[in-house]
């Protein structure tokens, strides 16, 4: 074969290999628009029996030289990249991601304007045990000029027959005590059916690990008008720590606090495992603000302050810590609340 013919036939492929371009390409902007369809009627993109119909109709009308096997593995590519395609869109279209809102989401929580670039603060103990005992972290709270007064009335524990919390009664103290000391509240709701009632005494919801993907709970806290700290899952990968977010706002409510709280792997030496590096990739994904809780994760009073730092310093919105006035004799997380001479030099730590 003589060059020039060479040089022919070379042409000629660069052609079909354009002609193949322009064709997958028109394929792909039909499977956006099937897509788009699709998600508004809120129908499975991947479609098992569709697929097969198109392979067989395929095959059938293969004359070769390409073996059948050939043809399907080419097209099944062709299918898979399309489905990604619809993923794709689906994903950019996230209420939470930063591809949809580029502007940090800043939540107003009685003048702490968290996601604001400043680190906030959300202190208090694990659970409420009493008027007093609230009262006395309150206090001190409000000394050290924070805001923002945490504490478990609706306790999510590993044993049933552990300390559940005082429940509404625990609610009350709570906002007695806030009230009082002119603070806000977090505190954590398990049960959907409890949040129209939450809402009348919490200034922020509290979505536990333990229900992250409780989808009902998510629903009902999307539907109020009240802002929702969401903690990462015990075993939740940043995606579906995402999603749940996305439950929340998908319901009308955007004010959400993310809360990195550590996740479960082989490691003992602590109680969790801090996934620190998962603060600044939720910064990048989402326009929402991140807090990290140097308590759970890390299960261990003489982490709290490295960890906080490490947590300001790659960027957390917010830190939360649990404070009890003798964190010896609490009814819960007795290991790793600091006492009030700890958390003063806590926050002067970090100050
Ligand atoms: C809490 O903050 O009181 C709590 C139970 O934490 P987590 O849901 O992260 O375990
Ligand atoms: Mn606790």
């Amino acid at each position: 074969m003589s060059n020039e013919e060479l040089d022919k036939l070379r042409r000629e492929l660069d052609e079909v290999n354009e002609d193949l371009l322009d064709v997958i390409n028109k394929r792909a902007k039909l499977v956006q628009q099937i897509g788009q369809i699709k998600q508004r009627q809120g129908m499975n993109r991947y479609d098992p029996v569709r697929e097969r119909d198109m392979l067989d109709s395929i095959k059938e009308k293969n004359t070769g030289p390409f073996e059948h096997s050939t043809v399907e593995h080419i097209f099944k590519e062709i299918f898979k990249a399309g489905l990604e395609l619809m993923e794709d869109d689906h994903r950019k279209a996230l209420l939470v991601s930063r591809k949809r809102k580029p502007e940090d989401t800043i939540i107003d929580i009685k003048g702490e304007t968290i996601g604001d670039g400043n680190p906030h603060f959300i202190m208090g103990p694990c659970s409420v045990e009493s008027y007093d005992q609230v009262a006395r972290v309150a206090k001190e709270v409000k000394d050290q000029g924070l805001t923002l007064l945490r504490g478990g009335a609706f306790k999510p524990r590993t044993s049933p027959y552990d300390f559940q919390g005082l429940g509404l009664e625990g609610l009350k103290i709570l906002r007695r005590v806030a009230d009082e000391y002119d603070l806000a509240v977090v505190s954590e709701i398990v049960n959907p059916a409890d949040i129209e009632t939450a809402v009348e005494y919490v200034d922020v919801i509290q979505i536990g690990a333990r229900n992250m993907q409780n989808f009902e709970l998510l629903k009902a806290a999307g539907s109020v008008n009240k802002p929702v700290l969401l903690k990462r899952g015990l075993a939740a990968t940043i995606s579906e720590f995402i999603n749940a977010a996305e439950y929340i706002i998908s319901k009308g409510n955007g004010d959400i606090i993310l809360c990195e709280r550590g996740i479960r792997t082989y490691e003992k030496a602590t109680r969790n495992t801090l996934d620190i590096s998962a603060v600044p990739i939720l910064k990048q994904e989402t326009h929402l603000p991140v807090m990290v809780d140097v308590t759970h994760s890390t299960g261990r009073r003489d982490l709290l302050l490295p960890t906080a730092k490490a947590a300001m310093a790659i960027g957390a919105d917010g830190i939360m810590a649990e404070v009890h006035p003798d964190p010896a004799v609490a009814l819960s997380d007795s290991a790793q609340q600091m006492d009030i001479e700890m958390f003063k030099n806590f926050m002067q730590e970090l100050r």
